[in-house]
């Protein structure tokens, strides 16, 4: 096939168009697959896992909710765990509260388990290597995770990647969720009494929870 001088110019102008305007769509695409991947690093979990798609996410808070920590010797502790610091290394001693390893067995089966406290990885790791018996939590949040406010460590749930409707807190520091009050179970602090029995009774109440189509719901009547 023969062009012209005009045809040529005019199909080399056209090819130009098509070009400038795959470099346009391969741009866009750049931005979409840039927001989507800005917005998956800004969440502070995983995406689902498989198992555990369609189940609730429960948000544990550590010391003084499932554990209580001394650098005191106590009498009895469930574990010892030697934590460096500045150079020196310090035996941690660890006490569980009463039905804690019944408490996260249950719930395992029921939620997806997340462990988000304000205390440091260097200490928090550790003890919970040693609690994590039926290891059963899926996911890990230390102090880096929580965001500072006057001087004190706020748990913003809404950065965790999950649908909040679908998201419980159970904290010992009112604080820590007051950015999320209807999202929250209220527990008390715990350091060694052994007769409590607060994790043991709110089993009941969580197996329920987690069939309900919005925690939130159901957490603004019972709590707030
Ligand atoms: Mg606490």
């Amino acid at each position: 096939m023969v062009h012209s001088r005009w045809q040529i110019k005019s199909l080399k102008s056209e090819s130009k168009l098509i070009e400038k305007k795959q470099v346009i769509v391969e741009e866009e695409e750049d931005t979409i697959e840039e927001r989507s991947n800005s917005e998956e690093r800004s969440h502070l979990l995983q995406p689902v896992a498989k198992e555990y798609e369609g189940k609730k996410c429960l948000v544990l808070d550590l010391d003084e909710t499932l554990v209580h920590s001394s650098f005191k010797t106590v009498s009895r502790p469930d574990f010892v765990v030697p934590v460096e610091i500045e150079g020196h290394n310090h035996n941690v001693f660890v006490l569980k509260r009463p039905g804690v390893d019944e408490f996260m067995k249950r719930m395992s089966e029921l939620y997806e388990i997340v462990i988000f406290t304000a205390s440091l990885s260097k200490y928090a790791d550790p003890v919970l290597d040693n609690f994590d018996l039926h290891k059963v939590i899926q996911h890990r949040l230390f102090r880096e995770a929580c965001c500072n406010y006057r001087g004190g460590f706020i748990k913003d749930l809404s950065r965790l990647g999950r649908d909040l409707n679908h998201v419980v807190i159970l904290d010992n520091t009112p604080a820590s969720y007051s950015l999320h009050p209807s999202n929250a179970i209220p527990i008390s602090t715990w350091f060694n009494d052994q007769h409590d029995s607060e994790l043991l009774d709110l089993i009941p109440f969580l197996e329920d929870l987690a069939k309900v189509d919005n925690v939130v719901e159901v957490l603004n009547i019972s709590f707030i």
